[in-house]
């Protein structure tokens, strides 16, 4: 400022002596103080047209110029512009630092797990991420800014969407459910802002199906257990209130007796379950004798079919055929568990006089096979998948009939893959089903193998 203003008088000084020295050296008939005054006026003006140029350059480089480049270095205007282009640096170095920021702030929201959709005060989408298009089929490029009711068609959601009471969340079928692979989504809306909305989701499928599967399991076993409750209820009320022959009494509590066994086979079995799920891997350096464990299952065997037939003569044709002489890696008691409860399918769904099979035996490639085949009234197709899921009969009244939880093959699928073997069933109806359990190589020590 100080140099400006000496800038200034400087030249009004030169323009009066320039006046001055005009007047009195060219001998015009003037007086030297109106060359003075001329001078003086004229060095203003020249003043005045040199620093309007500077100022018109500044405002030229603050219309087009170029940050990084200083429009001019001296005087009031050159510091007016270096001050500016500072302000200006660090004005472009703070919207930088807010856009890596933001871009960080949606680098995480992109990887977060859940789905995340923001939406203004209308409800018009502005950001999601890829979680969320793969939950709703969003597009990039297509769905921004679109209204998200217009794209997600859920009554269920337009109803919650405008219900306003964001407190719950809400589950709705995925954009890829179908009735046969049903896909569920949890979706809670967040208010937040100046009318805004955030949108969490994420895929509940696998956790609705446990909770289904528990309530189902819950359902089941009460029914289990309560059907027999009922009955041995029913008996004890007979025995107390009716007056009973000796004969009577025994008969009945004869019935008293199976119902509280078949009570105790669920519990068992519920055990063993639980058992299966809870315990660490069977051993691989627990080694099981297959030819014992042969002689075993055939004598359980033989004694069911006796139980289930105490009056016929014609019990069923048992074969059991040892062709594996060997041993197997595992718990011996799942080992046995899961055998004998496919020996005891065998006898208990083939009528009496019908063939069951058992034989085990080395494949050509190493693995052992355990299979059991019988002549029963095989297994119709659609069953057969369902076959290992808890409860599930083809045929309640036999299988409770003779003794089933419904639960055994259950039990055998728990235990094939604890023990890395594969577990096959192969039924056709009216002729037999084969069980077959495949045993990996390397769980399988041989002393003499004959296979066929
Ligand atoms: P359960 O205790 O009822 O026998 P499982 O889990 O062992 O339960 O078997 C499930 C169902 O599979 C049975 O209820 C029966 O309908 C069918 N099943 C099992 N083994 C045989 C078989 N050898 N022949 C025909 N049906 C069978």
């Amino acid at each position: 400022m100080f140099w400006r203003f000496i800038s200034f008088i400087a030249l009004q000084l030169v323009g009066g002596l320039a006046g001055w020295y005009a007047v009195s050296s060219m001998h015009v008939a003037t007086s030297e103080l109106l060359g003075v005054l001329l001078g003086v006026v004229l060095g203003a003006l020249i003043w005045f047209i040199w620093d309007l140029y500077r100022s018109l350059r500044l405002l030229r480089w603050l219309r087009v110029g170029d940050a990084s480049d200083v429009a001019m270095r001296t005087g009031m205007w050159g510091e007016i512009s270096d001050r500016t282009r500072r302000l200006i640096r660090s004005r472009e170095q703070m919207t930088r630092d807010s856009q890596k920021r933001l871009q960080d702030f949606l680098a995480a929201l992109q990887a977060s797990p859940n789905g995340v959709v923001l939406m203004d005060s209308q409800g018009k989408i502005e950001w999601f991420n890829q979680m969320a298009a793969t939950h709703f089929g969003f597009d990039a490029q297509r769905d921004m800014l679109q209204q998200f009711s217009n794209l997600v068609r859920d009554p269920g959601f337009a109803s919650y969407f405008v219900s306003h009471d964001y407190l719950r969340e809400l589950v709705m079928p995925g954009r890829e459910s179908t009735p046969a692979r049903p896909v569920k989504l949890s979706v809670h809306l967040h208010p937040y802002g100046e009318g805004r909305l955030l949108l969490l989701s994420h895929d509940v499928t696998a956790l609705e199906q446990a909770e289904a599967m528990r309530r189902d399991f819950v359902a089941n076993v009460s029914h289990e257990i309560r059907t027999p409750l009922t009955v041995l209820g029913g008996f004890v009320e007979t025995l107390q209130t009716l007056p009973l022959s000796e004969e009577e009494r025994e008969r009945y509590l004869a019935l008293m007796a199976q119902q509280a066994e078949r009570m105790q086979t669920l519990v068992s079995d519920l055990l063993t379950l639980s058992r299966l799920e809870g315990s660490p891997p069977p051993s691989v350096s627990e080694w099981m004798s297959m030819p014992a464990l042969m002689r075993q299952l055939e004598q359980e065997g033989r004694a069911l079919s006796a139980v289930l037939n105490p009056s016929s003569d014609r019990l069923h044709q048992l074969e059991f055929a040892s062709l594996l002489e060997g041993q197997i890696a595992g718990a011996p008691n799942e080992l046995l568990s899961a055998m004998s409860n496919l020996v005891s399918n065998a006898i208990r769904y083939t009528p009496t006089g019908g063939e069951v099979h058992v034989r085990t035996l080395v494949l050509p490639d190493g693995r052992a096979e355990f299979s059991v085949s019988d002549t029963g009234p095989g297994i119709a197709p659609e069953h057969i998948p369902r076959l290992t899921e808890r409860f599930y009969r083809v045929d309640r009244s036999r299988s409770r009939d003779t003794g089933g939880t419904g639960l055994g093959l259950a039990i055998v699928k728990h235990v094939s893959q604890r023990h890395g073997a594969e577990f096959k069933i192969e039924s056709t109806p009216g002729k037999g089903s084969i069980f077959t359990i495949v045993f990996p190589a390397s769980r399988l020590r041989l002393e003499r193998a004959s296979s066929s």
